[in-house]
């Protein structure tokens, strides 16, 4: 757990109907870079052993975010599209991910020219709730040839089956904060080992 934003969350978390966390005061519509910053630090330091070339991360919300973890890596970032119209060229990986929040299913897409077998792959993104945006991104990696040497989430939802089905996929997954559960009546965040300072 990242204390400093297992407090923030507490303090300007937003508990909605359906389940969801809204977090947009500070990560995912105002961004708070200060925080961010740390946040692109400890996925640096929870990665240090990993030999990484590229991140890949999905639009919208993980590109700030994927960005400055980037910083630490030095290393590209590469964001899959989400595409209005299927790609029949054949020059796209692409796979299907249905938002969690929205909804929908968006056919999203990464340019074959960016992703290739020689690429080492840090997976970032803001959510993890039921793992179909992480699936998909997975799906575009192993697609292409590339291995995903981790993935790096900043919040996990724990009620929900996505942290499982991708630890069980056999994957390295280093969530910052995962909550367990919300109450909406009272605005209190419950969250996995919160006592429990790294
Ligand atoms: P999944 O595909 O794992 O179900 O959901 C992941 C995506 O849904 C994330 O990229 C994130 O944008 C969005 N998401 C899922 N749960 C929440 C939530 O509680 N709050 C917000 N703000 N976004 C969420």
């Amino acid at each position: 757990m990242m204390q400093m934003l297992v407090d923030r969350i507490k303090k300007d978390g937003v508990i909605k109907h359906g389940n969801v966390l809204k977090v947009d005061s500070f990560l995912n519509h105002q961004m708070d870079i200060e925080l961010i910053n740390e946040i692109g630090k400890e996925f640096k330091r929870l990665f240090a052993d990993c030999e990484i070339n590229k991140i890949v991360t999905v639009e919208a919300s993980g590109i700030g975010i994927a960005c400055i973890t980037a910083q630490y890596f030095n290393v590209p970032v590469v964001f899959a599209k989400k595409s209005q119209s299927i790609n029949i060229d054949g020059d796209v990986y692409s796979t299907q991910i249905e938002s969690f929040t929205h909804k929908r299913t968006y056919d999203v897409i990464v340019s074959k020219k960016f992703l290739n077998p020689n690429d080492k792959v840090l997976i970032i993104d803001d959510f993890l709730a039921n793992g179909c945006a992480l699936v998909g991104l997975i799906e575009l990696v192993t697609c292409a040839g590339a291995s995903v040497e981790g993935i790096g989430i900043v919040i996990e939802k724990g009620s929900q089956a996505g942290g499982e089905v991708i630890r069980e996929m056999g994957m390295r997954l280093e969530s910052l904060a995962i909550v367990d559960s919300m109450n909406a009546a009272t605005g209190e965040i419950f969250f996995r080992d919160a006592d429990k300072k790294e």
